[in-house]
């Protein structure tokens, strides 16, 4: 929904249709109306102990069951579901959150690389999370952004995620990954059937563990 051919200069929002513009302010509104694309880098901050708890269910609740401003049908975005794959894969880089002085919620940024076309710029969705971890609203860079639940928008959400239950591990005493945990067997999951014959069992706890308030990543044994 972009203008075409079109080159301005400004805040990414003017380039947006007059309806999308309008749109995208109304979404600003639940972050004491401060745009997330404008907001100088000193300002977000990378400690992940501040992420509201957003769950699977906020993330199903949101996708499939939220409303769309333009047709005011439910998304279904059930392909977006499916960018569990893309986070999996590591395409979402550099998760950033910021919560304004004054107001409950939080905005969180990142970076999700184009998964075939590695050498674009990468996209950069956002998402406003309540503080309970409920998903008022995104938006995302993508050609599908304005609609509200690209998948990039999705693979962002599975990210908040899971950054949250390895936090909620560590803090439980679970340590790092599912490799180190007694759940694994003794082998650790890499060497088990479930793992799929062999390799990384493909779960993106797997081979990360928590440490004060960033996710670190170690190898897979
Ligand atoms: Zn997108």
């Amino acid at each position: 929904m972009e203008k075409n051919n079109v080159k301005e200069k400004g805040p990414y929002r003017n380039k947006l249709t007059q309806g999308a513009k309008q749109r995208y302010l109304e979404k600003l509104s639940d972050i004491q109306n401060i745009d997330p694309y404008e907001l100088p880098a000193a300002q977000w901050h990378r400690d992940l102990n501040n992420l509201p708890p957003c769950t699977y269910m906020d993330i199903v609740n949101y996708l499939v069951f939220g409303v769309s401003h333009y047709t005011m049908q439910e998304f279904k975005s059930h392909k977006s579901l499916e960018s569990y794959e893309t986070f999996c894969c590591g395409w979402v880089q550099d998760l950033a959150i910021h919560k304004p002085p004054g107001g409950e919620n939080s905005v969180v940024l990142a970076k999700v690389l184009h998964s075939r076309r590695l050498c674009e710029p990468p996209l950069t969705p956002w998402v406003i999370l309540t503080p309970s971890g409920q998903v008022c609203s995104a938006h995302c860079t993508c050609m599908a952004g304005v609609a509200e639940s690209c998948t990039h928008v999705g693979a962002l959400l599975f990210m908040v995620d899971a950054c949250v239950r390895l936090k909620e591990k560590a803090s439980a005493g679970g340590g790092g990954g599912c490799c180190r945990s007694s759940a694994g067997g003794g082998g650790g999951c890499c060497r088990s059937s479930a793992g799929g014959g062999g390799g990384c069992c493909r779960s993106w706890g797997c081979c990360r563990s928590w440490a004060g308030g960033a996710v670190q990543r170690f190898t897979c044994r």
